[in-house]
């Protein structure tokens, strides 16, 4: 696992409100009740505790184009930083109508556009260590070398400050715990700090585990730590796996590992609908 201030790039989750429903989305959104949408008081505090982060600052939801200030929110992004540390994460939604203010505030290159339109996969996030693999220890040394965290982002939304984006997306969709206090060097605070967000939901998530990434329209995998989360129900294929996996053994976790290659969603790199219309010709 990662220090907060070594990672590349820290999220303000600025909504978990979305026009897609994907299985196994990191931010959960087929289960979210209420999307929230990030007060811009609270967008801007936690942008002016970034200004001395090294890495770059991510715009992103669930859609952030949803956010009803999306274009004071680029501005606020275009005050604090500089271009060069400005990112977006969006599935095009008002594509056409917000490219200026997209391009004006983010370069083409640190824009992540992903319409979701065709095949794309996403991890069983809802799959829980906790119940999947035998033995506590092994369940821990997963987690340590969980590659979500170890090459992924830190987040902000409405509760706090996360060590990992997909623990944050859980607190917002589910409701849980708070984050830390967005302050300023709160990037800065050792692993250490972060036991009790870690202890919570490393054991929950997923994330850690070396299983397939599944298409976004498949079905949710759902095991029995996490049944209180969500509502389990087969036509909307969030199934509950009562005992049809199985327990994992060190024997079962090295074979998968072997085979396993994480974090590998799509065999291309978007930036604007453009990009993926030429590496994806058939969905379009
Ligand atoms: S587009 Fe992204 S945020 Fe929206 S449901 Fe799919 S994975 Fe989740
Ligand atoms: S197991 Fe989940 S919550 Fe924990 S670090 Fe990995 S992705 Fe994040």
């Amino acid at each position: 696992m990662r220090q907060i201030a070594e990672m590349a790039c820290i999220q303000i989750e600025v909504t978990n409100a979305c026009t897609h429903a994907c299985h196994n989305c990191t931010r959960y959104v087929r289960h979210v009740g209420e999307a929230f949408f990030m007060e811009l008081p609270a967008i801007e505090a936690a942008l002016r505790t970034l200004v001395d982060f090294p890495g770059t600052v991510g715009l992103m939801g669930g859609e952030p184009t949803l956010h009803p200030s999306f274009e004071t929110i680029c501005e606020l992004y275009r005050q604090h930083l500089p271009r060069e540390r400005r990112e977006l994460w969006t599935s095009g939604f008002r594509w056409d109508e917000l490219e200026p203010v997209i391009h004006e505030t983010f370069d083409a290159e640190r824009i992540s556009f992903n319409s979701h339109e065709g095949p794309s996969l996403h991890h069983p996030l809802l799959v829980a260590p906790l119940d999947v693999v035998e033995d506590p220890q092994d369940m821990w040394d997963l987690i340590r070398e969980c590659p979500v965290q170890s090459h992924w982002s830190a987040s902000i939304n409405p509760r706090g400050a996360w060590f990992c984006e997909c623990a944050g997306g859980a607190a917002m969709a589910f409701g849980e715990m708070d984050g830390l206090p967005v302050e300023n060097g709160w990037w800065r605070r050792p692993l250490e700090d972060w036991n009790a967000q870690i202890t919570y939901y490393c054991q929950l998530c997923g994330g850690c585990l070396p299983l397939g990434a599944l298409p976004d329209n498949s079905c949710t995998p759902v095991t029995m730590s996490n049944a209180f989360r969500v509502e389990c129900s087969i036509r909307n294929r969030v199934f509950l796996l009562s005992g049809g996996m199985g327990r994992l053994a060190q024997d079962d976790i090295k074979r998968l590992k072997a085979a396993y290659r994480p974090r590998q969603y799509r065999n291309f790199i978007a930036h604007c609908p453009e990009d993926e219309r030429r590496s994806w010709p058939c969905t379009r």
